[in-house]
């Protein structure tokens, strides 16, 4: 059997187990244990608090020097309100292409990593292969975060990571950070006849999505450029909006939802604090005056740290050696590597199959994405034996 057909076995069974981001993932770790004790390899849960969902870590070769982390989640987005042509939990196979939920985001390069195990433990690896299997990645690189946190304190760091999302087996060595909030402003309500009685919790949440709308302007207009981004500077912008019940009534609620994506030269923090500072400086004074218990809070929804490893780093150099290609890009998505760079573990992303076909309706992975990513890991595990790949 070719590795390319062991791929899409695994990878069939892989799309069969439904994880989608809110569903439990052990069925489908279990899958991925038992075959690993088939090879003969050990392997670790690191499980979530609820005790549903796991992260799961595995050694190929000796655990006691630097070697290399093949890094990939297990969850996919939903598949309600898309339209399939074919159950999305099966994988099916027309004209070169693989179809299913998660096919190529990124199920693909799990299997891909999988199918080379019984390769990797026939070979006398100097350095380990180690793969970190993450849970609930596209709700904001959740479930890694344990994993990363274990990595920091063991004796033997890493010597690097490859995080396997859909690059077409391009190097990709740098994303943007994200920081989402969610924020709520308290206000107090009465009989919009008598509105300045009240503080309407809609107008001053509109007067601070306008301040961040103003920030995004600014960091369009002057901010730090970096031009290997489509969009090559940081952005911010609201994408939520829910307050008031009635026209005649002055709200005392308001919610909205806003983020800043940041290419390294920002600090998204300074960015965040900068909103927070307006609320704090300009609008809550005002708001008090009416009613003292008004308000506005910030609470964190979710991000992740951006990616920027420079060009000269030698995880750059061995993936561009490993993939054949002498370039590199950055991607508007963000992935677990720039969690894996703050630990100080260097790092880029390369994996089979194109982010155009990932989160749609009748996704798919080429098989000939998995024969690439299957070249390059068999490279990988030359080079983790010594020899020059
Ligand atoms: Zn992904």
């Amino acid at each position: 059997m070719t590795d390319v057909q062991r791929s899409i076995e695994i990878l069939e069974a892989l799309v069969g187990f439904d994880t989608t981001s809110h569903k439990a993932n052990l069925p489908l770790i279990g899958w991925i244990e038992s075959y690993l004790d088939r090879c003969g390899v050990a392997h670790e849960r690191i499980p979530d608090r609820s005790g549903a969902k796991s992260n799961l870590w595995v050694t190929i070769g000796r655990p006691g020097t630097p070697g290399y982390i093949l890094s990939g989640h297990t969850d996919v987005v939903p598949v309600d309100g898309q339209s399939w042509s074919s159950d999305p939990f099966r994988l099916t196979q027309r004209d070169g292409r693989l179809v299913g939920r998660g096919a190529t985001d990124m199920k693909g390069f799990l299997a891909c990593c999988l199918a080379a195990v019984p390769a990797m433990t026939a070979r006398p690896l100097a350095q380990p292969i180690h793969l970190a299997i993450s849970y609930d990645e596209e709700i904001g690189c959740v479930g890694v975060r344990d994993m990363i946190a274990r990595l920091k304190t063991a004796p033997v760091k890493p010597a690097g990571c490859f995080v396997g999302e859909p690059t077409q087996m391009g190097v990709v060595v740098g994303h943007k950070g994200k920081r989402s909030i969610i924020v709520t402003v308290r206000g107090q309500t009465c009989h919009s006849s008598l509105a300045p009685q009240g503080v309407n919790a809609v107008e001053y949440a509109a007067r601070l999505i306008v301040k961040i709308r103003d920030m995004a302007e600014r960091l369009a207009r002057e901010g730090p450029r970096d031009p290997l981004y489509d969009v090559p500077y940081t952005t911010g912008h609201t994408g939520v909006v829910n307050g008031g019940t009635a026209l005649n009534i002055v709200p005392d609620s308001c919610w909205f939802e806003f983020e800043f994506r940041s290419i390294a030269a920002d600090d998204i923090d300074a960015l965040v604090d900068e909103v927070a500072a307006y609320a704090r400086e300009e609008l809550e004074p005002a708001m008090r005056a009416v009613s003292p218990q008004a308000g506005i809070a910030f609470e964190d929804k979710s991000g992740f740290p951006g990616l920027d490893t420079p060009e000269a780093d030698g995880i750059v150099r061995l993936a561009k050696e490993l993939a054949g290609t002498s370039r590199h890009a950055k991607v508007a998505y963000g992935t677990e590597a720039g969690l894996f760079s703050a630990a100080g573990i260097p790092s880029v992303v390369i994996g089979p199959g194109s982010i155009e076909q990932a989160h749609k309706a009748d996704e798919f992975i080429a098989a000939s994405e998995l024969a690439r990513c299957g070249a390059f890991l068999d490279k990988l595990m030359a080079q983790c034996c010594g020899a020059s790949p």
